[in-house]
């Protein structure tokens, strides 16, 4: 037959040894390297899966600890990332609601130390929210609209057009609105 004549030059895909293949789809030098690599490709399946069971259980577990308003020790370093010294570190000074069930079995608020890590993240956010544009609305710094409309010579309707139109901030104090001097002479003073 031909077909024993048939020989391909290949590397086995298991021990790396060069053999003298029989057909193009042969991989390996021997029916002993096709079980053993056969064994190995199964073993690599079987971790694959260990590591995903291992990480859907652990994804099972954080969501559990979530729904606890009273975790352990070991499930608060799991949740949060801070070791087990500063969580005993942050109970004795008393900044941390724990209570002891016994040996090993001190529960901790995780209610309580979320909260703890929303107060940290607040000073950063006050300085930004003092900055507002400091308006200048001090009455000596304003101008009633009877005040614009006599000073630069316009009628009422013209000076609140212009300040409709400009985006001009005022501010009623009773029955007068007053507006900023400076945005208003610059308006009217260009005219
Ligand atoms: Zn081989």
């Amino acid at each position: 037959m031909g077909f024993s004549q048939l020989k391909i030059p290949k590397i086995c895909e298991h021990c790396g040894k060069p053999f003298e293949a029989k057909t193009v789809i042969t991989r390996f030098c021997s029916d002993a390297c096709v079980d053993k690599a056969s064994k190995a490709r199964k073993k690599k399946e079987q971790e694959e899966e260990r590591k995903q069971r291992i990480l859907q259980e652990s994804a099972v577990a954080i969501a559990d600890i979530q729904t606890r308003p009273y975790i352990s020790i070991t499930e608060a370093t799991i949740l949060f990332g801070i070791s087990k010294n500063t969580i005993r570190r942050l109970i004795k000074a008393g900044k941390i609601p724990a209570i002891n069930l016994g040996e090993r079995l001190t529960r901790v608020s995780r209610t309580h130390i979320e909260s703890m890590f929303t107060t940290v993240a607040l000073p950063e956010e006050k300085p930004q929210e003092q900055q507002p544009v400091k308006l200048r609305y001090e009455p000596s710094e304003c101008y009633t609209i009877n005040e614009i409309s006599e000073k630069f010579g316009v009628s009422l309707s013209t000076v609140s057009g212009t300040i409709r139109r400009n985006s001009i901030p005022k501010r009623q104090v009773g029955k007068f609105v007053y507006v900023p001097k400076e945005q208003i002479d610059k308006i009217f003073v260009r005219k």
